[in-house]
């Protein structure tokens, strides 16, 4: 499952940043959380469906072949929310049970021994489910919106529409026999046995069968009005469902699937396991992506046209979702806490497939803003560690440690392992308990299996506990005794939460164009190191290889960071080197930065320099970002140069912006230029950015832009352009600009604060959510009322922490810096 991709992050991640939150990651009311007991084990699960779209229900025969696992074991217990109509029978007896809406309990006449199997059919409706199922369709306000139904698993919610023991230990085949009106296409788990087509009563039966066991979580429907593409992976189907009419779209999208999946199956000497994949591009769906075994869920805001292509990929968010066919399906977390074996290893191996298409320039520029994601969240968030059990609901654990950080220590495994040891420790870990669930004992054990390593100790730093290590280098040179010495300290506050870390840290010296590289247990509080060198260093580098997850202060002269800014091999000391040089604003500086930013090669680190010279405030840097503008093509580039010019409010930029910004090729490069131009607050822009309220564009990018725009010009017309734009029946994108735009004007505003309470019951989720956030940032007393009442009962996991936190947040009055302002500095430190 990610949000990392949903489209709207690309262009809102900057204004999202800025959640402050009073440092605890668990909310009052956490308790420890184990997998549950079992008295049986699910063997198969059988559903027979027909769905409802005029009622929104379902009605349902699940049949359940279940072990007895303790001996004697006589209740059957099922998780099973708002069910209604329930009859329950083994073969052709009533079976007695007792229900209270979320557990269904059957009774068998007599005791049943351990290892004999039993078979219950239970009979179901459901209407209009709180979660789980998703009816999606036309109204007043979307009048083309197609219809389509399609269900949300993960963590908890599949009980809202089948009987399960809903536990990620719960494995079993499953069969998904559909009935839907003809038009419609019914997909899901496994391989397609058989299709019926029921004239008489317009309907398609669609039996699906998962042989593979999987997880209660991952079993998934997705129904509509679909064109069908088909691809192929040696013998296995590869199929993507899309909207009539999207298809060219959906091909841009999902059309690097088989090579995914050929380098996953490759790598790991895993083959791909499943009868089929297929891609269902899902409207209005509730995240980027989620990993249903074989069956995989895509928002359909990753379609794109040519247009949108030129700079933006859904490559990540498939890599994403394909891996974790592997990790997470195939071999499952045993229980929530230990999720990092599912997210963690999905973010990871998204990025060693763009390692593999892209290279390793992208591979690190990737991994580079992992971490900055970490970095935000444990800053201005919380602390933890990577497995815990303590929490309140499942999905608080799904965070940026689960996602981002977990990645990176997935990257210094396979860096203190060596390539080799690395992928031996993959294919093992995979066969060894390929449809098992596991523990992260378990990767420990298949590590040190596969290669004698030990990684306990590594695992208790990184895993275990929460944090990463703060260096503080200062370095010098002793010509009399040659010798480079290294001072290095740890400056993180160590506590039971976060360790003093203990890591072979690598440090490299250039000298007279050659480079020298030394290895180094850094494990103390304060170390001093020296190393002997021929002469004085022209370039000193700490974790060349940018291994560590870490944060590191390094005084270095201005020739040394210009010096690395165009002679480190690494992207990322290069990146580091321009910010680096933001700091010091001289006109050296500034040159070195003008020159590397149109001579640069990767594209990643000219957006940082340009960054960088949005920073230095000085006009040589305006110039230079001026002469970027007219130099470099890169899209992603122009549009990092569009950001940094909005820090210098003039004339020649205003006039540079306007005059461009039609001819952008990206919309994203046009968008920055819109914003920027918002940012220079010339109120008589106003007319051009009402303007460009109504211009189409995918995904409402450029309306996007026009709305923050309109919000930088800080008059009074705005707010009711951002009311209006915020309303049900706007795009989504659209609406969540708005809303979050309204969250600045909006403080001490009883009429925006009103409008945005009157939000909190939007049909669509996505933007509850931002509202909540929106709200959460008024320190406001008077809305806690309207907030708590998310923050319990039968909603989604992330609408409820959203709810909670907000509400702290009012309460502890703590709201410095919401919502952020652009080009502020989101490297600094804690
Ligand atoms: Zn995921």
């Amino acid at each position: 499952m990610t949000d990392r991709h949903t489209v709207t992050e690309f262009f809102h991640c900057r204004a999202q940043a800025g959640q402050s939150f009073d440092g605890r990651f668990a909310l009052a009311g956490s308790t420890p959380h184990y997998a549950p007991d079992r008295t049986f084990d699910t063997r198969h699960i059988r559903l027979e469906l027909a769905l409802d779209f005029a009622r929104q229900s379902l009605t349902g025969t699940a049949t359940v072949t279940l072990q007895a696992i303790q001996e004697g074991a006589q209740a059957m217990v099922f998780d099973a929310v708002d069910f209604q109509n329930l009859r329950v029978r083994s073969g052709p007896t009533s079976l007695r049970f007792d229900y209270d809406r979320r557990k269904l309990t059957l009774h068998w006449p007599k005791p049943i021994r351990r290892g004999t199997s039993v078979e219950v059919t239970i009979g179901y409706r459901v209407t209009k489910p709180k979660l789980g199922l998703h009816f999606i369709g036309p109204d007043r306000h979307y009048p083309t919106k197609p219809v389509q139904a399609w269900t949300q698993g993960e963590d908890e919610y599949n009980r809202y529409w089948f009987p399960c023991h809903d536990a990620p230990q719960e494995r079993a085949t499953t069969e998904t026999i559909l009935t839907v009106p003809q038009r419609f296409t019914a997909v899901s788990n496994g391989a397609l046995v058989r299709q019926t087509h029921n004239r008489s009563a317009r309907t398609r039966t669609f039996h699906w069968k998962q042989n593979v066991p999987h997880s209660p979580y991952l079993v998934s429907l997705a129904v509509g009005e679909f064109t069908k593409l088909e691809d192929r992976w040696k013998n296995v189907p590869v199929l993507y469902f899309c909207q009539p009419g999207r298809e060219a779209d959906a091909q841009r999208a999902f059309g690097k699937t088989p090579k995914m999946i050929d380098f996953f199956s490759r790598r790991l000497g895993v083959p791909y396991a499943y009868a089929k994949y297929s891609q269902v591009a899902a409207v209005d769906f509730i995240y980027g992506g989620m990993e249903n075994t074989s069956s995989t869920t895509q928002t359909a805001l990753t379609l794109h046209d040519e247009r949108a292509h030129l700079d933006f990929s859904s490559d990540p968010l498939v890599a994403h979702e394909l891996a974790h066919q592997w990790f997470g399906d195939l071999v499952t977390c045993k229980d929530w806490s230990h999720a990092w074996l599912n997210e963690s290893f999905a973010t990871y191996f998204e990025a060693l497939f763009k390692e593999y298409d892209m290279g390793p320039d992208e591979f690190m520029y990737e991994l580079r803003g992992n971490a900055e994601a970490y970095f935000d969240e444990d800053r201005e968030r919380y602390r933890r560690p990577l497995v815990t059990r303590f929490y309140k609901n499942t999905n608080d654990l799904f965070d940026r440690h689960l996602y981002e950080k977990g990645s990176l220590i997935l990257h210094m495994i396979r860096r203190q392992l060596g390539d080799a040891d690395w992928w031996r420790s993959m294919n093992l870990y995979l066969k060894r308990h390929r449809t098992q669930n596991v523990e992260t004992l378990d990767l420990i054990n298949a590590i040190q299996d596969a290669t004698g390593k030990n990684l306990r100790p590594f695992f208790d730093q990184w895993v275990y506990k929460g944090g990463h290590p703060e260096y503080k280098v200062r370095f010098w040179w002793d010509a009399r005794v040659k010798k480079a010495f290294v001072r290095v300290l740890q400056t993180q506050g160590v506590n039971e939460e976060t360790p003093l870390f203990s890591m072979p840290v690598t440090f490299a010296f250039t000298v007279r164009g050659q480079e020298k590289r030394f290895t180094e247990k850094v494990d103390k509080k304060d170390q001093l190191l020296s190393f002997a060198l021929l002469a004085a260093p022209e370039l000193v580098l700490v974790d060349p290889g940018h291994v560590i997850l870490k944060k590191i202060d390094i005084l270095k002269p201005e020739s040394m960071w210009i010096y690395q800014l165009t002679q480190d091999p690494h992207v990322l000391g290069r990146i580091d080197a321009a910010k680096a040089l933001a700091t010091f604003g001289s006109p050296t500086a500034v040159q070195a930065l003008r020159q590397a930013l149109v001579k640069e090669k990767f594209w990643g680190v000219q957006s940082s320099i340009a960054g960088a010279l949005g920073r230095s405030g000085s006009s040589a840097a305006m110039e230079a970002l001026l002469d970027g503008l007219r130099q470099v093509s890169n899209p992603k580039v122009r549009r990092a140069i569009y950001e940094a010019l909005g820090n210098y409010p003039s004339p020649r930029v205003l006039s540079e912006a306007r005059a461009q910004y039609e001819s952008e090729k990206s919309y994203f490069a046009e968008a920055e230029a819109i914003r920027t131009l918002g940012r220079l607050r010339d109120p008589s822009l106003l007319g051009l950015f009402k303007s460009l309220l109504l211009r189409e564009s995918w995904n409402d990018v450029i309306r996007c832009a026009a709305i923050d725009a309109i919000a930088s010009l800080h008059i009074a017309e705005s707010v009711g352009l951002l009311k209006e734009y915020s309303r049900y029946g706007h795009h989504p994108n659209a609406r969540m600009t708005a809303i979050r735009r309204l969250g600045a004007l909006g403080r001490g505003r009883e009429d925006i604060q009103a409008h945005l309470v009157s939000l909190l019951k939007d049909p669509y989720l996505l933007v509850q959510i931002a509202v909540v956030k929106t709200l959460g940032s008024f320190a406001d007393e008077r809305v806690t009322e309207a907030l708590l009442k998310y923050t319990q009962g039968d909603l989604d996991g992330r609408l409820k922490r959203a709810a909670e936190e907000a509400v702290r947040k009012i309460r502890k009055g703590m709201d410095p810096e919401f919502p952020q302002e652009k080009g502020k500095d989101r490297g600094a430190k804690r």
